[in-house]
């Protein structure tokens, strides 16, 4: 039998893409080498993480509780059942997408594949044909050779959840995002936690200001930070347990992306253009493998945009509008440029800020840590439209997302400005930096918010 599609890799990306390819009427079939599917994001990824990030968030919400008036005895934590949860809430996701892929008649192939040529793969002893082809293997820890990693004390993301013990003392090498999330989680359920960055800054794509304040905010719990240090063996003996986040690659190439003549690029990503098609006509690749966002979401929009290439529509991705969330306590979120990066392009623009300290609502659930930043053109065809967002505080993810729908459609400032917003709600945040971009914002006086309510 031939397919229509074969989509390799399980992961945000490839199951998402075999859905939709089957909901458009092809037939499909999906190969995962894992013996569960949901690929990095659901087992080493964003789900374990957020599971502890979770656990972390209520030691903190008790902690802040007294000051409200409702008291609670000091946080225990019981590891073996945050990591037991863990596990049932991976297992039960996983099995979701397995019930997603039945239901939508996808034949699911378990096994390594590796590429005949650009219409055959083959699993094991069986060879499998195809019209077109979707690879979505995603990516791997960056495993320097000085490090002697033994999967128990030190390790990378991909056996982190799998530890049974809290580490007493952990050093996290990287302060990037992933570094960062870990670096929280442990440090609130009552890890000595270190984290030793390489570059003078941790989060170095990220707004300078959220970062400064989340440093103080982690800090402030004990976190330490020691930036522009390299790590070495002879460091690591103070502590139990080193995690070592210092990004992703694609690694050896056992799949065959070679061999059939699909174009890398110096860091091994695979070339694709607008379509998500490689340089092989019929071949599409999409998510980590192609190192565009590096995120669930973008996977998951790239394997769509894949798809619907494939089945005839013209699709393309406008990855200005993708949000990018790092899920510390409190959170980072942006969308679009960073002020940073207009500084840099010379393109004139203004700053509306608004801090959450000035919110009702935020006030009312101790969670006052906080800004948003909205930035708008000035000039030409930019006047007045959103270049940029930068949310600094709780509930930061689910707040980006207006500033990422009017970014999206091209909308200006207006339409965040005119649009009414709950009272009292945390998108007021957003709101009253939309304002400010005109100078507007009713609860500030001059860069002073001021909070009434
Ligand atoms: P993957 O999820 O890596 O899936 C690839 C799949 O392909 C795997 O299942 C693999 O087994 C399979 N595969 C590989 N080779 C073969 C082969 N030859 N044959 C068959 N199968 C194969 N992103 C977010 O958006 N939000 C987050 O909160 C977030 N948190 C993260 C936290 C951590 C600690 C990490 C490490 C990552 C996080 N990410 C997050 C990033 C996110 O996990 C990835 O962007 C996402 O998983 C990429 O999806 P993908 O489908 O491209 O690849």
């Amino acid at each position: 039998m031939t397919y229509d599609l074969i989509v390799i890799g399980a992961g945000p990306g490839g199951y998402v893409a075999a859905v939709r390819g089957a909901q458009l009427g092809l037939k499909v079939a999906l190969i995962e080498k894992d013996p569960d599917l949901g690929g990095t994001c659901l087992h080493r990824g964003c789900i374990p993480s957020k599971a502890y990030l979770a656990a972390a968030h209520t030691v903190e919400t008790v902690r802040k509780a007294q000051k409200i008036g409702v008291i609670f005895a000091a946080p225990q934590i019981d590891f073996a059942k945050l990591v037991a949860s863990k596990d049932e809430k991976v297992r039960k996701l996983s099995k979701g997408i397995v019930d997603l892929v039945k239901g939508r008649k996808i034949d699911l192939i378990s096994g390594e594949a590796t590429l005949e040529d650009p219409r055959h793969v083959r699993v094991g002893g069986e060879v499998y044909e195809t019209r077109f082809l979707i690879i979505a293997t995603g990516t791997t820890p960056v495993r320097p050779p000085s490090f002697s990693f033994n999967g128990t004390s030190i390790l990378t993301t991909d056996e982190i959840f799998r530890m049974k013990t809290l580490p007493k003392n952990l050093l996290v090498v990287g302060g990037g995002v992933s570094g960062c999330e870990m670096a929280c989680a442990f440090n609130l359920l009552g890890s000595n936690v270190t984290v030793a960055e390489l570059l003078p800054e941790i989060l170095v794509n990220e707004d300078h200001l959220a970062v400064k304040g989340l440093k103080a905010v982690m800090e402030k719990r004990g976190v330490v930070f020691q930036t522009g240090r390299e790590v070495s063996a002879g460091d690591l003996a103070s502590f139990d347990c080193v995690l070592v986040a210092i990004g992703r690659c694609i690694g050896e190439d056992r799949l065959g992306l070679k061999k059939v003549g699909i174009q890398t690029s110096d860091c091994g990503f695979v070339k694709v253009n607008e379509r998500m098609e490689t340089s092989v006509e019929g071949v599409y690749a999409i998510g980590d493998l192609v190192g565009t966002t590096m995120l669930a979401h973008g996977a998951m929009a790239e394997a769509i945009c894949a798809v619907e290439n494939i089945a005839g529509e013209a699709q393309t991705i406008d990855y200005a509008s993708v949000p990018r969330v790092i899920y510390t306590i409190p959170e980072i979120a942006s969308v679009g440029s960073r002020e940073e990066d207009l500084k840099k392009s010379g393109t004139p623009y203004r700053a509306g800020r608004f801090s959450y300290l000035a919110n009702a609502k935020a006030l009312c659930h101790e969670e006052d840590e906080g800004f948003a930043v909205v930035l708008t053109g000035t000039e030409g065809e930019k006047k007045g439209k959103v270049l940029g967002a930068t949310i600094f505080g709780a509930h930061a993810p689910d707040l980006i997302q207006e500033v990422a729908l009017v970014m999206k459609n091209g909308l200006s400032v207006d339409a965040l400005i005119e649009t009414v917003h709950a009272h009292p709600s945390l998108s007021e945040i957003v709101h009253e930096a939309a304002e400010d971009t005109l100078g507007l914002a009713i609860h500030k006086i001059g860069r002073r918010p001021v909070s009434i309510w």
